[in-house]
């Protein structure tokens, strides 16, 4: 039958795509600096970006030191148990290495749960405003997701248990979450997985997790021993620094770890990512610094929304969204998202995630958070 049009099939293969594929809305992820340079025709280095939760310090130097050690063995693929580097987790984190999984970023793992548990007639549980990636994981595996109605804009821990149903095999939870950095307590997490039936498997996503201040901090991996459904994950993306080199980590049950891996990509962590990640876990000073930077940033921009008599929600990531009050009764946020833009300042618009008038600004160096704010105050204006 070569060349022949199949009887009875539309003669364009993406029309034969799934449905609930053709049915996804794609992710958008902030704007590139190069994108707006060319757009405006603005200086590349005149442009502050801040939106996408990036590390504004940049990479560790530590990182950087072994990325040129490793440049030579580009030519070879990247050990596909990433040997080293579940070393290094196993020896912080006080786990087996059986159970660490790495991902290409922890976007990677968050999508091999979903290839691992879920599919056509099966569901996973999440909250209104929780991370996009659940959602869209969830959609490309022809699976039902079941979005729980937050509550202040963040989880609802109990309304998700309660949402839990007979084809429910995941509930993911971001804590903090992004984009609205709420922070649930470590006893109503403790109570959920108490809630949870064993059989459903429950991803805790711990991106932000270096950016807790000391009294907000809970030592979730403890939990693994008494939760075998439990999944938490990590990445190296944010405190880090390394977003570019995309490495994330998942710690679980040895069984879950290895259905994990069956579904991973052989060599989905990168030479450079590897090398680099090993190196940044040990650079304990440069975290510090992340996190006292960020700190301190939080403090100057909710300061400032203060000043102009924003509301803005309260945030333990190294981001907040803050809110653009109406005109009219109407939405002011992408108005005020593109005159940013006009001068030069990048911030994320949330309406994807029902929150059409918030922005979501990372935390950026003192200069750049000033850039920001001073952009804002005249967008108001405007
Ligand atoms: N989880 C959350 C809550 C996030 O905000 C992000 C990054 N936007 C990720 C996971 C994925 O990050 P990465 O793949 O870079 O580890």
């Amino acid at each position: 039958m070569t060349g022949q049009p199949h009887a009875n099939l539309p003669a364009d293969p993406c029309e034969l795509a799934p449905q609930y594929i053709r049915a996804i809305a794609p992710y958008q992820p902030g704007k590139p600096i190069s994108e707006l340079a060319r757009e405006m025709g603005l200086e590349e280095a005149s442009i502050v970006k801040l939106a996408s939760n990036e590390n504004p310090l940049g990479l560790s130097p530590k990182a950087r030191a072994a990325i040129e050690v490793a440049l030579p063995e580009l030519g070879r693929y990247p050990d596909g148990n990433g040997f080293e580097l579940k070393t290094a987790l196993a020896s912080r984190y006080h786990v087996p290495m059986a159970g660490i999984v790495l991902g290409n970023g922890s976007n990677d793992v968050l999508e091999m749960v979903a290839s691992a548990f879920l599919g056509p007639g099966r569901a996973a549980v999440y909250a209104e405003h929780a991370f996009a990636v659940y959602p869209l994981a969830t959609q490309a595996r022809g699976a039902r997701g079941i979005v729980v109605p937050a509550k202040r804009y963040g989880h609802d821990l109990e309304a998700m248990a309660r949402a839990i149903d007979a084809d429910t095999r995941v509930v993911f939870i971001a804590n903090p979450n992004n984009p609205t950095g709420t922070l649930l307590a470590p006893g109503e997490i403790e109570a959920f997985l108490r809630a949870v039936p064993p059989q459903v498997a429950v991803v805790i996503d711990e991106a932000y997790n270096e950016y807790l201040p000391a009294a907000k901090r809970y030592d979730s991996v403890a939990w693994l021993a008494r939760h075998r459904n439990l999944i938490l994950t990590r990445t190296f993306s944010k405190a880090y620094g390394l977003a570019g080199l995309r490495v994330g980590f998942a710690l679980c049950d040895g069984r879950i770890a290895d259905l994990l891996n069956r579904v991973r990509q052989p060599f989905n962590v990168n030479n450079l990512a590897l090398a680099a990640a090993a190196a940044a876990l040990g650079d304990d000073a440069f975290v510090r610094r992340s996190h006292e930077l960020n700190l301190a940033g939080m403090t100057q921009l909710t300061a400032e929304f203060e000043r102009l008599g924003l509301a803005w929600i309260p945030s333990y990531g190294n981001f907040v969204s803050v809110e653009i009050p109406r005109a009219g009764g109407a939405s002011r946020a992408g108005a005020v998202f593109e005159r940013l833009l006009r001068r030069g300042v990048i911030v994320r618009p949330v309406g994807g995630y029902g929150m059409p008038d918030h922005l979501r600004v990372t935390v950026g160096l003192d200069a750049e958070n000033e850039r920001f704010l001073a952009a804002l105050a005249a967008s108001l204006r405007a």
